[in-house]
């Protein structure tokens, strides 16, 4: 086992992400396929590390943003789908090519290019089709030119595979004028004799609440990892992530004196003031000076004094039985009053997603399977 180096670490629990796959797969059933969303390194849980318990707990397609993202997935992987959710630029999509990876287009250029590609390299290029039906960031605006173009990309050399939308998740209404402007799309192609094999428009969230709208696949991100927005609470994952640290210093303040830049916090009583090894370049956000906590033997411990960029203050007073090397849990799964990846979103005022792929490069991951350490991954040696 590599040695962690460092006592602030990101916990990633394999068999819970197991858990929460065989659980995605039991709830939608073995019709429709899962593209499990594991870009932004698979929202800070190590896409590379945890690749194979996804696919081999019910995982069909591997979905993420980026080229770059897709590579570092090939480089590792070679069988398994890899699909490109965002824009390639045309310089780029001969390295998509060359390592058979699906595309997302919504342009007859990007096709042709694929499709040119296709002969150079004696491949047949996946592609899916981004249909754009109210979100307005990627995708074929919802008109009769459209379906023309789409229609003719079916006639270059590549496969087209899929057609897909995203939902704005303004609200059933909203939600299913979109559903509706995708299908209405998929039955012209279909007319023409266009054929789908995955037809698609849910993320985690409509995926749970909209069962009818599961259609051929769904691209789940945040219910892999156990992170819960949609509404059903007879749905109920397991958080994968937990981020602690340790204790490495402890002293005691007289009354009046100030703690961190601007002496933003100072003891009003004589105080026991520890410092962890952790901060806002670790990705704990920076804004939490006065409403975040990190839970010691069991207590909050509140984090007082502006956060710095390595380090932060916690007040100890009232946890007199903490020492140094003692463990801190900065986030935890809600138990033994330790704070949620759902409560620092909504203390720190962003959403899950944010909080957990802000998470650095400088945190080691400690990857648990079978309820043992299985692996520890220093990203920076
Ligand atoms: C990120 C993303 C998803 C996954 O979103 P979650 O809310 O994490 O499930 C699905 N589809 C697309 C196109 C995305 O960009």
């Amino acid at each position: 086992m590599e040695p962690l180096l460092r006592d602030t670490y990101a916990e990633i629990n394999l068999d819970n992400i197991a858990y929460n796959m065989q659980k995605i797969k039991e709830i939608v059933g073995s019709k429709v396929a899962i593209a499990a969303v594991v870009k932004a390194d698979a929202y800070g849980h190590g896409a590379v590390e945890i690749a194979p318990t996804i696919m081999d707990n019910g995982g069909d397609y591997l979905a993420v943003a980026t080229l770059t993202e897709a590579l570092e997935l090939r480089n590792h992987y070679s069988d398994y789908n890899i699909f490109i959710m965002g824009y390639t630029p045309d310089e780029y999509l001969e390295y998509v090519v060359k390592n058979n990876i699906t595309q997302t287009v919504f342009s007859l250029r990007q096709a042709e290019i694929l499709s040119e590609l296709g002969k150079k390299y004696n491949k047949l290029p996946k592609v899916q089709v981004k249909y754009d039906t109210g979100f307005n960031r990627l995708g074929y605006r919802d008109c009769k030119e459209s379906i023309d173009e789409i229609d003719r990309i079916f006639d270059l050399r590549v496969e087209v595979e899929g057609i897909f939308s995203h939902f704005a998740l303004t609200g059933k209404e909203e939600d299913d004028i979109q559903y509706k402007k995708l299908m209405n799309a998929v039955k012209q192609l279909e007319a023409r004799g266009r054929k789908f094999k995955y037809r698609h428009i849910c993320d985690s969230i409509s995926a749970i609440d909209y069962p009818l709208y599961r259609l051929d696949m769904i691209r789940p991100g945040a219910i892999i990892y156990g992170l819960k927005s949609y509404k059903d609470d007879s749905v109920v994952l397991k958080q994968a992530l937990t981020f602690k640290t340790k204790i490495y210093h402890i002293k005691t303040l007289e009354k009046g004196e100030g703690v961190s830049y601007d002496y933003l916090w100072k003891a009003e009583k004589k105080s026991v003031v520890g410092t962890l090894p952790f901060g806002y370049a670790d990705g704990y956000p920076r804004n939490m000076r006065d409403s975040g906590y990190v839970t010691i033997h069991g207590k909050k411990a509140p984090i007082i004094g502006v956060i710095c960029m390595d380090q932060c203050m916690v007040d100890l007073t009232g946890i007199p039985e903490a020492k140094v090397g003692d463990e801190a849990v900065i986030y935890g799964d809600g138990t033994g009053n330790t704070a949620d990846i759902n409560e620092i979103s909504k203390l720190a005022g962003t959403n899950k997603n944010e909080v957990v792929c802000r998470i650095t490069r400088r945190t080691p991951r400690v990857y648990i399977k079978d309820d043992k350490i299985f692996k520890v991954l220093n990203y920076l040696l």
